[in-house]
């Protein structure tokens, strides 16, 4: 067979990515079709095809990749420790320097009391982790039947058997069987789509106390921990009202529970500090990391770990976890230098005070569009809610159809915006610039502009 580059046609590497990829979330047969987008390069927040057209990535990858495309440094510090020592483990009484210098640095920019981190290879395999070990805490301390734990509808927490169950998406749970046993969701607080006639403040308060509703239900005796995103992600970037946390945290202080923050996407800058936790005065005892982290530039997850349930899992003897990429020195490394850019830089704090304000007065503004009942934004995570009738903040009857529609029009016009049903979403990498946000905003108010005239067409409004 011919080597396969980046110069060979289009359509021959969509036949032998159909021929031999089976892609994630996606209906294979349908793809073959359709043919995949070949991605062949990218720098800053642009991605170039194989057919030379240019894109603005508004989702920086899969939510990650927050320093931008193209960093020379993260390709150094990665070849550097290929060469030096591109692979040893953290197991069997071993560690290496990679692995030490990111914990001390984690333990730095981490919140107080965070001085301790459990790796893992991704944000599921985190999450994972995260199950075995809030249950092997209580079980440590005499209390083995405090095992549930209680999660969201409409959450997501990755795509392992432990993840997905955490995680409240149904197509995800029916296909082969999930959840696992003793993962309870309650409602989600997303008050465009579910808060009927309350008031945001209203329905923010009755969502938290769902929490509490269900720790009296089963017992307090019988729940670990409550785990939840922040700001929900991929269940279509929902903002949660403001009563919501703090009455979250309040039930969670009341009773003897962990908190678990996934803080997948909203950690390392992306709600405007280093943690959606802090955005939010969230005080959790563990959270899932990754991403952000390396900025996507190589696999690596993790469980920040507060003292307190550290000094219990160091004291309760062997635990019996771990994956043969925890701590993995390449990934180590090149985390590291992601650390350094955003901190040097100052990335975080110029998405706080400068660029993501910048990007909420226009995004906010998206509400004037006829066909935008509801805009949300957090940070460098945004999105809007699409609807036949603002007032009474319908759905559309054919679900997904114009946010799918809308999708298209953007990657036509030069933007990568995901939909969730018929929300639109962006979480574009962190160093945008206005001038850049300025091009999003042009190329989705055009998408939305084009998508509203299909959908009158169409009879949908
Ligand atoms: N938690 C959250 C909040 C996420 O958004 C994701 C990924 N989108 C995950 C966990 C899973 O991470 P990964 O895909 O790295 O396994």
């Amino acid at each position: 067979m011919n080597k396969i580059t980046n110069h060979m046609p289009t359509a021959e590497l969509q036949a032998l990515d159909a021929a031999h990829h089976m892609h994630p979330f996606t209906a294979g047969a349908e793809l073959a079709k359709a043919g995949a987008r070949v991605i062949t390069s990218a720098d800053g927040v642009m991605l170039t095809d194989s057919e030379g057209k240019t894109l603005l990535d508004a989702m920086a990858g899969l939510w990650c990749v927050n320093i931008g495309y193209g960093r020379n440094e993260l390709a150094e510090a990665a070849a550097r420790q290929m060469r030096e020592l591109p692979y040893y483990n953290t197991f069997f009484m071993t560690t290496h320097v990679p692995v030490i210098a990111l914990s001390a640095k984690l333990a730095e920019l981490a919140p107080e009391g965070f001085n301790n981190v459990f790796y893992a290879g991704s944000g599921s395999e985190a999450n994972d982790t995260n199950i075995r070990m809030v249950r092997h805490y209580w079980s440590a301390k005499g209390q083995p039947e405090k095992k549930i734990i209680i999660s969201r509808k409409n959450g997501y927490h990755g795509s392992t058997l432990g993840g997905a169950s955490l995680g409240g998406m149904i197509p995800m749970h029916q296909q082969g069987g999930l959840p696992i046993p003793d993962i309870h969701h309650i409602d989600q607080p997303n008050w465009w789509a579910e808060g009927g006639d309350m008031s945001p403040e209203d329905f923010g308060l009755e969502r938290a106390r769902q929490l509490e509703a269900a720790i009296n239900h089963y017992g307090e005796d019988k729940i670990a921990a409550f785990i939840a995103e922040p700001v929900q992600g991929a269940g279509g970037v929902i903002v949660p009202p403001e009563t919501y946390w703090p009455e979250i945290q309040r039930i969670c202080d009341a009773h003897d529970i962990l908190l678990i923050a996934d803080e997948v996407i909203c950690g390392f800058g992306r709600t405007g500090n280093w943690f959606g936790s802090t955005t939010y005065n969230i005080k959790p005892h563990i959270m899932t990391i990754a991403k952000g982290l390396s900025s996507g530039y190589a696999p690596i997850g993790g469980s920040l770990v507060c003292d307190e349930v550290a000094d219990v899992i160091n004291n309760a003897g062997d635990f019996n976890h771990g994956y043969t990429y925890s701590g993995h020195p390449v990934s180590a490394a090149v985390a590291l230098e992601n650390l350094r850019i955003l901190e040097e830089e100052g990335i975080v704090d110029t998405v706080r005070d400068e660029t993501a304000p910048y990007l909420k007065e226009k995004w906010e503004a998206l509400t004037d569009h006829p066909l935008i009942g509801q805009a949300s934004i957090s940070g460098m995570m945004a999105s809007v809610a699409m609807t036949p009738h603002k007032e009474s903040r319908a759905a559309f009857k054919t679900s997904g159809a114009l946010g799918y529609y809308c999708r298209t029009r953007c990657f036509d016009n030069g933007l990568v915006m995901r939909h969730v049903g018929d929300r639109m979403i962006i979480s574009p990498p962190l160093v945008i610039k206005k001038d850049e946000i300025d091009t999003l905003m042009d190329r989705a108010v055009k998408s939305l502009d084009e998508t509203y005239a299909w959908a009158k067409s169409e009879g949908h409004m």
